[in-house]
């Protein structure tokens, strides 16, 4: 039996809830924008007045203003957003516990179980459609499908405040004439190399075929033609069923975004002085470091990765933090927090040395340790901040 999946899409999401607060806005132009007293400041979000205008989010606010001499300029307010979310979620669950967010302003639901209780997948979109309006004071759309891809097409299909159901029957008319670069995670390197091969539409992609997208772009190529034939069929990951890690991790939210390495450099040294600080005085070693970095729109990307030897020490946790943020985002770009976190925790002297014949690698590791021992005695002695690294002194950073 085909699952009745929902992906629901707060609109305008930190607008909205600005407008909660202040309801003239929703009479004017506006733009929430990062940093506002500072005409660099980006548009984190807008209203759909302001988005008559061409206003764009991640335009800065004067190329904004150019646009729109009106516009109004509003300040984020991220607690806020973290609450509401939270009771958006709450309504949700009063449906399914099948939730799976996708950032802080979209989740997926999995009502297949709920239809007995609440009504078809279309019922159960139009209910939470009116609930979150009355009861949050914001709006959302919902795209309403079999799958994961096809619910969130339906979501942006129309907006705001709609619901649209891609069903079996329907999907190719509804979906095949769409861009290619509607499909979930077909960015924008991919959509130009499928443009030059042709390909411009999701029917595009359907009508070339797994082969030729496999040959195309590899195993990407043919996951995009599952994306757009209807095939995938991944199901909605609780996030608190994820496996449960024993870890020491630490988060900070900076004063100001991050942006390039030296500022990168500085916030992860002083994330994982902390870790390795704790896992020290927690007798623990970890053995994979993850890190977690979210951008001024609440998007968050992670990884983690294997240490070739298991460790305590601030060194090997930022060396490898600071390695996995390069890979992973473009450090050119504002960065929002930054969360370092070691894993596959275990008790000091249990997980060993790996034999290793080098010996350069054992007398680094051994004054790593001399002189992380001693920081951490003088910590003991006059507190937390009696040392900190020259790194993070004067970053403005707030850590
Ligand atoms: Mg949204």
């Amino acid at each position: 039996m085909d699952r009745t999946v929902l992906h629901c899409d707060c609109n305008s999401f930190f607008a909205s809830v600005e407008t909660v607060f202040n309801p003239s806005y929703a009479n004017v132009p506006m733009a929430v924008c990062g940093s506002p007293e500072d005409r660099h400041g980006i548009v984190l979000a807008k209203n759909e007045l302001a988005k008559k205008y061409g206003i764009k989010t991640g335009e800065v606010i004067w190329q904004a203003k150019r646009k729109c001499h009106s516009l109004v300029i509003a300040q984020p307010h991220y607690r806020e957003y973290e609450n509401f979310s939270r009771r958006v979620g709450e309504i949700f669950y009063q449906y399914t516990d099948l939730i799976e967010p996708f950032g802080i302003d979209e989740s997926w639901l999995d009502v297949t179980a709920s239809k007995n209780l609440f009504g078809d997948g279309k019922q159960i979109a139009d209910s939470l459609r009116e609930r979150i309006r009355r009861e949050v004071g914001i709006t959302v759309s919902v795209g309403v499908s079999f799958n994961k891809v096809f619910a969130k097409l339906g979501s942006d299909y129309k907006k705001p405040d709609a619901t649209t159901v891609i069903s079996r029957a329907n999907f190719k008319n509804m979906v095949y004439p769409l861009p290619v670069s509607d499909l979930l995670f077909a960015g924008r390197s991919t959509t130009a190399r499928l443009n030059r091969i042709g390909i411009y539409t999701v029917g595009d992609v359907a009508q070339a075929g797994r082969r030729a997208m496999e040959d195309a772009l590899g195993k990407n190529g043919a996951t995009l033609y599952d994306y757009a034939t209807g095939a995938e069929c991944s199901p909605v990951t609780p996030v608190n069923t994820e496996r449960e890690i024993k870890s020491v991790g630490n988060g900070i939210t900076f004063r100001r975004d991050l942006v390039g390495l030296d500022d990168i450099r500085a916030a992860v040294w002083a994330l994982s002085d902390t870790v390795s600080t704790r896992m020290r005085s927690y007798g623990v070693v970890c053995g994979t470091v993850a890190v977690a970095v979210r951008d001024p729109y609440l998007k968050t990307v992670s990884r983690q990765r294997k240490l070739r030897n298991t460790t305590c020490y601030c060194k090997d946790i930022a060396n490898t933090a600071v390695d996995i943020i390069t890979g992973l985002v473009d450090i050119s770009k504002p960065i929002r927090s930054i969360t370092v976190t070691g894993m596959d925790i275990c008790r000091e002297g249990q997980a060993g040395l790996q034999q290793t014949f080098f010996t350069d690698e054992f007398s680094r590791r051994e004054k790593t340790e001399k002189l992380e021992r001693a920081l951490d005695s003088i910590r003991a002695r006059f507190g937390g901040d009696s040392v900190t690294r020259a790194s993070s002194v004067n970053s403005g950073l707030g850590i």
